[in-house]
């Protein structure tokens, strides 16, 4: 996967931009507050459809601008592809119109045409927050593999939300509980898909995340990464999709009455967790900032190849000011893994953590406008 070319008008800090890149490495320099991230930001909007840092799409808009474009050039598997993505606020919400290929495609079927992965210091919180960070960075991994698990996603995401609202209706004594059969029936499919394709995704993402993390630790630690299934043995998730469902269905038969009195499903994929140990230990609990650093860092190199092994293209890969957080030793690691294999665009405040990339293209970020 590659991006050749961007243009951005009205987006962010820039009124008008058009950039060339470089196949390989794609350094941007500059300032704090200067636009580096902005431009990491259009390229991964292009990719997922909404940005990594807000949900309000309006803010991407320049101030006192109606709309926005962004334009991106990319290939796949040697293949040319256009996105053109607007946005134009009205009001308080954003109407998002995006092209490809020529043709308009709504957000939701974006995903899996450009694949990236970001790396940012706030990627810490997948090891140090909560369950939904951990879930995001799976669904995302296995959504740009496998746009039809994206759909499963989306769909469960809605049933979940109507049986949610149903339930807040019988506790209110609006709705009789009778009517959640059909709700739970379509539940309990969505969740055994949506659970054996991560469980699947687990298996493969802890066996190229401890291989990542042996190289960066010089093979002293052993990495390990368990998807946790809230409130369910384990027993009853190794068993095939069928089964899995009758034991969800079972579940949310089981917890129903406690669900009318909270008004929220309690059970089901949107309550998993990852769970991540170095030789043993749990990395969010007991793990040293440096442990849980390596952790991240192992953790997105394996999602490269994750989505490399999967779709037969390495995504493009985004790494917003990670260069002075990591230490020497691991930054020459990555750089060496990146290396004429994966299209990266990196922001800066510093050229001195770029000695030894040669084949990289520099480009200097100043107030909204930028030189090569
Ligand atoms: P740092 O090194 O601190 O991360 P950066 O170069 O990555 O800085 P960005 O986050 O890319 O900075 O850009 C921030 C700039 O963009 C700020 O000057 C901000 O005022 C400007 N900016 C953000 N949103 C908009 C917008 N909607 N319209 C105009 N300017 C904006
Ligand atoms: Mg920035």
């Amino acid at each position: 996967m590659r991006v050749n070319a961007l243009k951005l008008h009205n987006f962010r800090n820039y009124v008008n931009l058009k950039l060339v890149f470089t196949q390989n490495i794609n350094i941007f320099l500059g300032c704090n507050a200067q636009g580096k991230t902005n431009i990491l930001e259009a390229i991964y909007f292009s990719a997922m459809g909404r940005s990594h840092r807000t949900s309000i799409d309006n803010e991407l808009v320049s101030w006192q601008q109606a709309s926005c474009l962004i334009n991106i050039g990319f290939s796949r598997i040697g293949v040319e592809n256009e996105l053109s993505l607007q946005l134009k606020p009205l009001n308080t919400r954003c109407i998002k119109e995006i092209v490809y290929n020529g043709h308009p495609i709504k957000p939701r079927d974006l995903m899996g045409s450009l694949n990236v992965v970001l790396f940012s210091p706030e990627d810490l919180m997948l090891i140090k927050g909560m369950p939904a960070a951990r879930r995001h960075f799976l669904d995302l991994e296995i959504s740009q593999a496998s746009p039809a698990y994206y759909q499963q996603l989306l769909k469960y995401n809605r049933v979940l939300a109507q049986r949610n609202n149903l339930l807040k209706k019988i506790r209110e004594r609006r709705e009789n509980s009778s009517l959640l059969e059909a709700w739970d029936e379509q539940l309990a499919q969505l969740a055994a898909v949506i659970i054996i394709k991560r469980l699947a995704a687990v298996k493969k993402l802890t066996m190229l995340a401890n291989l990542m993390h042996r190289k960066i630790t010089d093979s002293k630690e052993n990495l390990v990464v368990q998807y946790a299934v809230h409130n369910l043995d384990d027993a009853e998730i190794l068993k095939d999709c069928g089964e899995l469902q009758q034991a969800i269905l079972h579940k949310l038969l089981s917890s129903r009455d406690n669900d009318i009195l909270r008004g929220s499903t309690g059970f089901g994929p949107h309550r998993d967790d990852l769970v991540f140990t170095v030789n043993g230990i749990n990395l969010r609990n007991f793990g040293s900032q440096g442990q849980q650093r390596t952790g991240v860092l192992a953790l997105k190199l394996a999602e490269l190849e994750f989505i490399k092994s999967e779709t037969g293209d390495y995504p493009v890969l985004l790494l917003d000011d990670v260069m002075s957080e990591l230490d020497e030793q691991r930054r020459t690691q990555l750089l060496y893994f990146i290396k004429d294999r994966i299209q990266t665009f990196i922001t800066a405040t510093d050229e001195k953590y770029f000695p030894e990339i040669k084949q990289g293209k520099y480009y200097y970020v100043n107030n909204g406008h930028v030189a090569e």
